[in-house]
């Protein structure tokens, strides 16, 4: 796979692209990046790619042209490249739809910068993604943000296998909570379900600790996740239990 990015600011990603995972999914040839300077597709000697807002107002808004030059590069060189806008106007990012562009062979991710972008860039991308409902200065981060959690799904990138399927959101729940060594921390225990070796009992506890996690974080992932007789039975007493005090 390949991932391109599109910035002003190219030099933001050396480090988060030379480190940990990234670097990892690199040298594992599951994915390639590439950080392209939106100003090498500005036209005047002065490489401006920001201009005042027609209407006025206050900031810059980014140029059109740079972006579509920079656009149709992208996509004379590879038809089959998906071209997104990272934008707080845009739907929002899932781990869903992380997985959905890990099957994508090309994309281009445009990090927006000041005020935000010309609107007629719509006529040039394909889609928009928001990370979350505020306002970021650049679209570097939600860039980093999208390509982080894209790059999980590729073959071979995180050792162990099914180790993205148990996770967080995969099963419509929050993750159970997780223990590695030492059993006894500072007066605090891992929990005794663990210890016991006794595989059957283990899933069932992180079943249960899944469901209550999510029913007191995130009830509304419970409407959507696919619940077992037994499930429905657990959170009836839990929710039971807390209304009797
Ligand atoms: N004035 C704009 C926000 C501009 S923020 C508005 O109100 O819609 C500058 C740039 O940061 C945006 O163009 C976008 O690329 C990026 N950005 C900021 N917040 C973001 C978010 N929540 N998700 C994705 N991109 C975001």
């Amino acid at each position: 796979m390949r991932i391109d990015l599109l910035t002003l600011f190219p030099d933001f990603f050396r480090s988060p692209l030379s480190q940990s995972m990234l670097q990892r999914a690199q040298a594992l040839g599951a994915v390639e990046f590439r950080v392209i300077n939106l100003r090498d597709f500005t036209a005047d000697r002065h490489q401006v790619a920001d201009d005042r807002p027609y209407g006025g107002g206050p900031g810059m808004v980014m140029k059109i042209e740079p972006l579509a030059a920079a656009i149709r590069a992208a996509r004379r060189e590879d038809p089959e490249l998906r071209v997104i806008l990272m934008s707080p106007q845009g739907p929002l990012f899932s781990q869903d739809q992380a997985r959905e562009l890990a099957g994508r062979p090309h994309l281009l991710l445009i990090c927006g910068h000041y005020e935000g972008v010309d609107d007629r860039i719509r006529y040039y991308i394909d889609e928009e993604l928001s990370i979350g409902d505020y306002i970021l200065t650049g679209g570097e981060v939600p860039a980093l943000v999208v390509l982080d959690a894209v790059i999980r799904w590729l073959p071979g990138v995180l050792g162990a296998d099914g180790a993205a399927a148990e996770e967080s959101f995969q099963t419509g729940l929050l993750e159970y909570p997780q223990y590695t060594r030492p059993r006894v921390f500072e007066g605090h225990e891992v929990p005794e379900a663990l210890l016991s070796g006794d595989h059957q009992r283990i899933a069932r506890w992180r079943r249960e600790q899944a469901l209550r996690r999510t029913a007191r974080h995130r009830p509304d992932l419970l409407a959507r996740a696919v619940l077992e007789p037994q499930d429905l039975q657990f959170l009836q007493k839990i929710t039971e239990s807390s209304e009797g005090g």
